[in-house]
């Protein structure tokens, strides 16, 4: 008898459950299956055969494996990958598995509750179960029993119960809507000029014959004007075979593009392209730096076509797919569409299911994707691209694990033993620090523009000044009139303003002065903690003070919490330019798959003379006409409560005004600013880059910040203020007495401190790179918090975040 170890899907249980394989079943490792767990069935995966377990020995008699779902997802060596990820992240690695499959594979049936109208007596009710009932009622639709379990702990089982046999309620059992091959019927012509047919039957065979033979059926019923009898007709007369296929979905290519070809490349290109090709077949990390417009993608273009004709494969990830139409457009114009795959969010969940499938057989493609590409099961990968490697969307948030996908491409590519290549035109600290220090990092760099064109000039306005020469507006004198002047010569401009809600910080209007921790160097945030009790906090190690009336530096008045949103920006720009046409670029814009594709498109046609918006305008846009850059204030960015802020305003500033000046006119950028003299605006504004990194990473030295040091963020959130308060607080001690591995900074209220209702907590440790082994994975951690709040640690949700990028 087999007997196979499988992962199930179920919170808590992280262990390898053993199962018997009946006979009628071949089951090979990493086959999704059904089996049973107490009362249910859940998704599980086949990790291993354990033969010799000996089933005889235990008290227990070992359950069957219920079906097999989905077999031959994974590709050999791929659970190496998903190991590495699950330790280095701390998560369990059924969690891993879930972040890396498409969508919903794992999916069960769940039991649902719905409610017998007819069937309202007027009996009594129990606490419990009127609190359920009251509960349900609140909710327009058919709830799970697990979501209720979950929302009401300690009333759901004798509240449900109780309604159940008063008939109040009833239970049903929903099947999974997990994806399902597609299959589609296939008419292949057997012979093509039989005798004793109708003219009509023979009008049907001729057609099939001038498609080549095979059609799908509704294909050759549209073109042909039959039905279905008419065919099946002729299949029992054996002129045609009807069968079923499998159709892939394949998404994201109903967009015709041209098909283009290699250009000639400029010598600094040529020389990238030879070094990264000088390293086929190894496993190198080759950060590839050029500035916006420096033609990094022509050199991605070339490096790729030898991949393909060795029949290997080569993975692309992006920031994000609908803000980089024109870039995987390059790629299909060039590879054709047959070669070129598409795999992220906006994909439906059966184009992600096939997409997915199809990269099993191990056919030679190019696949583009977003972070969760990173997990694609290629095989015989030949290179790895990361576009935008500074890119923060290359980061999960949650659910767990919080990958870094440039850190996962880094296993991927040493156990394909082939290059990854890191692009970007303002690098991360995280891999200039790689560079200077560790000799497996390749350093490569493009420095100019294709073409000789120049880079655009930066000019900054001191909103200082503005505010002594009595202008209110948050526009200066100099924005207006550059406005003004490209409106006047028919040009097109963008104005990026920064989002808001994050923008805690108090700064004073007359000279710039910025509250900072006096321990943590990150700018304190405002907290209106009650009408007149204003205070500032740090939100790493909980430093407090309340805020003064007055600029402590200059003694000036306007010293305020700082904020300027997208509506007072479009109201102010309405006033001031009356028949200037806007155009908004932002998450509410774009919202739908295209709409990113058909906005650009519009405002490329002149459908707008400005483009306003957030963060997204930084990233792909290539529009030529472009000739003024506006950045209505860079002290948002500059003042966020985190030791990463001024690298990401660097980033963040040079690559908005890098979208000014593609075209055959230079471009102009105006900065607006509180803090001229701050060293990221001069870096931005003098294009020093590399100066202003060196200096930021030893700055960090001092500290011990990344990507010196290493940083682990515990995230907790509840509904009740206190609990989590008490928990965060008590976790904190308790990490902080256990051992000296790390450093606690906090507990502290998180900077964003309440979202959905919820109350964020934090914790930061800060400890040595060879330390992390050591750093309590999640469920150690909730298993601590069970064992000391033992009663209420479920209303606490929590998670863990391995080198966070943001810590608000
Ligand atoms: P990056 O990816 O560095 O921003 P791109 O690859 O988008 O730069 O190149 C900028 C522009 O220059 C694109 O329009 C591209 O087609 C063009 N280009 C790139 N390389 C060459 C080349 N060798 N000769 C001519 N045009 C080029
Ligand atoms: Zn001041
Ligand atoms: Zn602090």
């Amino acid at each position: 008898m087999r007997q196979v170890q499988v992962l199930v899907d179920c919170i808590g249980i992280d262990r390898l459950l053993t199962y018997r394989v009946p006979d009628e079943l071949t089951i090979k490792v990493g086959d999704i299956l059904t089996v049973p767990l107490g009362e249910r069935y859940v998704g599980a995966i086949a990790i291993n055969f354990d033969d010799s377990f000996d089933s005889l020995r235990l008290e227990y008699e070992l359950k069957n494996v219920y079906a097999i779902v989905n077999t031959g997802l994974f590709p050999p060596d791929y659970w190496q990958v998903l190991n590495l990820t699950a330790n280095y992240y701390r998560t369990s690695l059924i969690q891993t598995v879930k972040a890396a499959l498409p969508p919903n594979l794992l999916d069960q049936s769940s039991y649902r509750i719905r409610v017998n109208h007819e069937q309202k007596g007027d009996s009594k009710l129990g606490t419990a179960a009127q609190i359920v009932w009251n509960f349900i009622q609140e909710h327009q639709k058919p709830l799970t029993r697990r979501y209720i379990y979950q929302k009401l702990p300690k009333q759901a089982a004798s509240g449900l119960r109780s309604l159940m046999s008063l008939g109040y309620i009833s239970t049903y059992l929903e099947p999974p809507h997990r994806p399902q091959p597609k299959f589609e019927n296939i008419v292949v012509l057997i012979e093509s000029d039989p005798e004793k047919i109708t003219s009509r039957q023979k009008e049907i065979l001729f057609t099939l014959q001038q498609a080549g033979g095979e059609l799908t059926q509704p294909e050759l019923i549209a073109k042909a004007k039959t039905t279905i009898p008419s065919l099946k007709n002729l299949a029992q007369k054996g002129l045609i075979v009807i069968t079923s296929r499998e159709c892939l979905r394949l998404g994201g290519k109903t967009h015709f593009v041209e098909s283009d070809r290699p250009k000639n490349l400029t010598a600094d290109q040529a020389h990238a392209l030879a070094s990264i090709q000088s390293e086929f077949n190894q496993s190198v990390t080759i950060l590839l730096h050029g500035v916006t417009g420096s033609g990094k993608t022509e050199v991605y273009l070339q490096a790729i076509a030898p991949i393909l004709e060795m029949g290997k494969s080569a993975l692309v990830l992006v920031p994000e797919i609908g803000l980089t139409p024109q870039l995987t457009d390059r790629f299909r114009a060039r590879f054709g569409d047959r070669k070129v795959n598409l795999y992220h969010s906006k994909l439906s969940d059966g184009e992600r299911f096939d997409t997915w499938r199809q990269m099993l057989d191990g056919s030679s493609q190019i696949l583009i994707g977003t972070r969760s590409a990173v997990f694609a099961p290629l095989h015989n990968l030949g290179i790895i691209i990361l576009d935008e490697e500074h890119d923060s969307s290359f980061k999960q948030d949650q659910p767990q694990p919080c990958y870094h996908a440039r850190t996962v491409a880094e296993w991927r590519s040493q156990l394909s033993e082939c290059p990854l290549v890191l692009g970007s035109a303002t690098p991360s600290s995280d891999v200039l620090y790689a560079v200077s220090t560790d000799q497996d990092v390749k350093y490569l760099t493009l420095p100019e523009r294709i073409g000789n064109k120049q880079m655009p000039k930066i000019k900054v306005v001191d909103m200082r000044e503005e505010l002594q020469s009595a202008n209110w507006s948050i526009f200066s004198r100099e924005l207006q009139a550059a406005i003004a002047e490209m409106q006047a010569q028919k040009k097109q401009g963008i104005l990026f303003i920064h989002r808001r809600g994050y923008s805690t910080f108090v700064s004073c209007r007359s000279c710039g002065y910025v509250m900072n921790c006096p321990r943590c160097d990150v700018s304190l945030s405002y907290h209106q903690e009650s009408k007149d009790h204003e205070m500032l906090r740090c939100h790493y190690c909980n430093y407090a003070e309340s805020k003064s009336k007055a600029c402590p530096s200059c003694g000036s008045p306007y010293f305020k919490h700082f904020g300027s949103g997208t509506q007072k920006v479009e109201q102010e720009l309405a006033k001031l330019f009356p028949d200037l046409k806007i155009m908004r670029f932002d998450s509410d814009t774009t919202r739908n798959k295209d709409q990113h594709r058909h906005l650009l498109e519009k405002f490329q046609a002149g459908g707008a003379d400005l483009l306003v918006g957030t963060q997204m305008l930084t990233k792909g846009i290539d529009i030529p006409q472009v000739t003024l850059v506006g950045v209505v204030s860079a002290d948002g960015l500059l003042n966020f409560s985190d030791y990463r802020a001024g690298e990401r305003a660097f980033q963040i500033l040079t690559q908005v005004a890098g979208r000014a000046g593609r075209g055959a006119e230079i471009g102009e950028v105006i900065i607006q600013t509180y803090t001229p003299e701050h060293p990221v605006i001069q870096a931005v504004q003098n294009y020093n880059g590399d100066a202003f990194m060196r200096s930021e990473l030893e700055a960090r030295t001092e500290l011990n910040y990344p990507p010196i040091g290493q940083m682990a963020l515990i995230r907790l959130n509840s509904e009740n203020s206190d609990l989590v308060q008490s928990i965060a607080i008590a976790l904190s001690e308790h990490l902080r007495t256990q051992t000296k591995l790390w450093d606690v900074l906090g507990a502290a209220p998180a900077t964003i401190t309440k979202v959905n209702n919820r109350f964020r907590w934090q914790i930061l440790l800060k400890f040595h790179p060879q330390n992390l082994i050591h750093i309590p994975t999640l469920d150690e951690l909730k298993e601590w918090i069970n064992s000391v709040f033992p009663t209420n640690s479920s209303d606490v949700r929590l998670a863990i975040d391995i080198d966070p990028l943001t810590i608000l």
